[in-house]
């Protein structure tokens, strides 16, 4: 319970998988820079079988998520400005340009292309190929990493230039976690528009009749939120936000990510979730810049604040914004969905 953890803020990186697994370096610039020039890195999509139903159903939705992605970069990009006080509740106000940063990382999603516009294909670096690979194969499972298993929606591995195939972003989503989101079993909806805005009303008791209260909450998250976080921990996007100041291999994460998963124990089991962002820039601002859910959570508040007021409008009292996530809610909530890595 996050009451009696009241007092104990303690911070431990987040480590799913070792380096010997995931390698150890991130792309070099000279790579990223060839990316920019092509329009940014196109999806691949391995090991989805055709033969299989419930494998095309898998594939289908991660296809059908990704224009909920590009809302989440775009919104985050355009309102950079107007939501500068949003952009300071994940990240520092000690690095007061870190926000701008932050919209480098959005501006590499902006270019990443669908598929279902777009046929597949390699981006080709002489005989490389730099890009985003989604496999239905839980390759770490065969390497003896079993994160499915242990509850994860989702994992990431950057495979640097020096190992075979690489350089590569891989990018596995749970079967199990994914078949109950594209068969509507999990809470977490496939897309925005699926999730019930009604639902996300909470009337505490406290608002005038018949207002309500309108919370940032894990309520909001889809499949784009899952997958936005997974490309959190894709240097091939991360990396613009550390050009100048790359991270010392000692500090990078599993796999010589830039950006991981910090752990919490202060105010809850893990890092996710929009409340754990926000203690952790406030208990340790300099870890929120490397926090995955940091940047995950500003594009999530600033496109439901968007997508509600055009929808439900927000009550004068809540200053045009969503009210502060609960963290018991949060608490809940990791305790079941949110345990993408
Ligand atoms: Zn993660």
């Amino acid at each position: 319970m996050a009451v009696t953890m009241k007092g104990l803020l303690f911070i431990i990186p987040f480590v799913f998988c070792p380096s010997v697994l995931c390698g150890v370096a991130g792309l070099p610039r000279e790579r990223k820079s060839l990316v920019k020039r092509v329009g940014g890195p196109t999806p691949r999509f391995q090991n989805f079988n055709e033969q299989n139903p419930a494998s095309q159903a898998r594939l289908q939705a991660i296809q059908n998520a990704f224009p909920d992605v590009k809302e989440l970069a775009q919104q985050a990009i355009h309102n950079l400005v107007p939501y500068a006080d949003v952009y300071r509740q994940y990240l520092p106000s000690q690095a007061p340009d870190w926000p701008q940063r932050a919209a480098g990382i959005y501006h590499e999603i902006i270019d990443f292309k669908s598929p279902l516009m777009i046929p597949p294909r390699d981006i080709e670096f002489g005989h490389k190929i730099v890009g985003i690979t989604f496999t239905d194969e839980d390759f770490l499972l065969q390497e003896g990493e079993d994160h499915c298993g242990a509850g994860a929606e989702a994992y990431t591995k950057n495979v640097p230039k020096e190992e075979p195939n690489g350089p590569v972003v891989l990018i596995h989503i749970c079967r199990d976690f994914l078949d109950a989101v594209a068969s509507g079993q999990d809470l977490t909806e496939r897309t925005f528009d699926q999730i019930n805005v009604n639902g996300l009303r909470f009337g505490l008791g406290m608002d005038p009749p018949g207002s309500y209260t309108l919370k940032v909450t894990e309520d909001m998250a889809a499949l784009a939120t899952t997958i936005f976080h997974e490309f959190m921990h894709a240097n091939i996007f991360s990396d613009v936000l550390f050009s100048g100041s790359p991270i010392p291999p000692a500090q990078q994460g599993p796999g010589g990510a830039n950006i991981v998963d910090h752990q919490n124990l202060g105010v809850g089991r893990d890092g996710y979730g929009p409340y754990q962002a926000r203690m952790l820039n406030r208990q340790h601002p300099e870890l929120a810049k490397t926090h995955a859910e940091a940047y995950v959570w500003i594009a999530m508040e600033i496109v439901w604040t968007e997508r509600l007021k055009s929808r439900l409008g927000i009550p004068a009292f809540q200053n045009g914004r969503l009210l502060p996530p609960n963290p018991l809610q949060d608490e809940s909530s990791s305790s079941d969905s949110q345990m993408s890595q």
